[in-house]
């Protein structure tokens, strides 16, 4: 199988960990006899820095013409003066939108090798492995009106949701659920906001067409204290868009770092396969950046537009095997563990391709 996979760094550490990705894809597509070549974009400060603007022209043309994107992350400190339609994370959005990517899973899970990374006591923790469901196209981050009020004393942002569009996020979460222990949990604040109890009203509708998936409903604020609470009580957690952003930081967290959690952002089109975490401007160009979630973005990417099960969960038992075997970047090292950074990591996972059993089960 031939895959064309449109790859964009992006700003900070998201062309470190692309970098480091590439040579799992390659190892992958070795290992199982596909053939991969990788349309490498600008976008975010760094586009803009170049040409203007944080989604060229070409960068949009290239993920058009691709299978998928695979995406580091976008955000600079440098761009906090500029308009809003200028800055990083409005080409996210844009993008997002302009791929037809309405849905964005988050798998959760607990590696046995990081369960004393989590912050949580092991018996907590233990057994987590939940896929958040996060609606990605309306809601708070795209409706209107938005924007300054009042000559610039006021600023205004919708939620607004339509019935259709809570229809077919329901719809992904129960499939999703399907595949998984069949139990969705929509998460909303309807004691409060009119759009969420439209979105518990459209999910108990959508939850009829599956008798076989339990569906019941939490308020966020109770969802992120469960969450903290009793992560492993959750299966897939259906969510509007702005509270699925929230809670799946909280969630990455819980099983030990933002580096881990990898995300496929789809709907209509290939698809945008990302991390959770942002460009962290923090440790940008220290080559200390966890790259296991982009790597495990990869994965999913393999899954979901290829449909390639084996390769994908070969990507996954690399990348368990590797800190089985005790590697560690230092977002995830404990007291006196050495670290290795993020090229370092990119390699072992790469190298151990080719010794991981191929089986469709990780
Ligand atoms: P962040 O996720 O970039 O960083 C949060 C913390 O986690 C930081 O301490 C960072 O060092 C650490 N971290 C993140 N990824 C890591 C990794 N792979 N390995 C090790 N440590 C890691 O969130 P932030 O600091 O709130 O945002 C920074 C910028 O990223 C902002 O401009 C924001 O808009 C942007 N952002 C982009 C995306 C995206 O591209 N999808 C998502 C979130 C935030």
């Amino acid at each position: 199988m031939k895959w064309r996979i449109a790859v964009l760094g992006g700003d900070g550490i998201g062309p470190e960990v692309i970098e480091a990705s590439l040579p799992v894809l390659r190892a992958t597509a070795e290992r199982f006899g596909h053939e991969f070549t990788a349309d490498v974009q600008d976008v975010g400060f760094a586009a803009y820095e170049r040409s203007g603007h944080p989604l060229p022209e070409e960068t949009l043309a290239a993920c058009r013409g691709a299978d998928a994107v695979l995406l580091g992350a976008v955000g600079d400190p440098r761009s906090d003066g500029l308009p809003v339609e200028l800055r990083p994370e409005a080409a996210l959005l844009s993008l997002r939108k302009e791929m037809g990517c309405y849905a964005n899973l988050r798998p959760v899970r607990l590696l046995p090798a990081l369960a004393s990374a989590s912050p949580l006591r092991p018996e907590i923790v233990a057994g987590t492995d939940l896929v958040i469901v996060r609606e990605l196209a309306g809601g708070l981050y795209y409706s209107e009106p938005r924007g300054p009020v009042e000559d610039g004393q006021g600023a205004v942002d919708t939620m607004k949701y339509h019935q259709d569009e809570v229809a077919r996020i329901a719809r992904m979460a129960f499939e999703t659920a399907r595949g998984r222990r069949k139990s969705v949990l929509s998460v909303d604040k309807a004691n409060v906001l009119h759009s969420s109890r439209l979105w518990r009203r459209v999910v108990d509708e959508i939850a009829e067409e599956y008798p076989d998936v339990e569906c019941s409903h939490m308020l966020v604020d109770r969802a992120a204290m469960e969450l903290v609470l009793n992560p492993s009580s959750f299966d897939v957690m259906l969510t509007p868009n702005l509270f699925g952003d929230v809670l799946s930081d909280e969630a990455a967290a819980v099983i030990g770092s933002i580096g881990l959690l990898a995300s496929a952002s789809i709907g209509s089109g290939g698809g945008i396969f990302e991390p959770v975490h942002g460009s962290a401007p923090d440790i940008a160009g220290t080559g200390t950046a966890n790259p296991l979630a982009i790597i495990l973005s990869a994965a999913l990417l393999l899954r979901h537009v290829y449909s390639l099960n084996v390769e994908a969960t070969a990507i996954e038992s690399a990348v368990e095997q590797v800190l089985e075997d005790g590697l560690r970047t230092r977002d995830l090292v404990q007291d006196g563990e050495a670290a290795v950074g993020t090229e370092e990591m990119g390699r072992a996972v790469a190298a151990m391709i080719s010794n991981v059993e191929a089986s469709a089960d990780a």
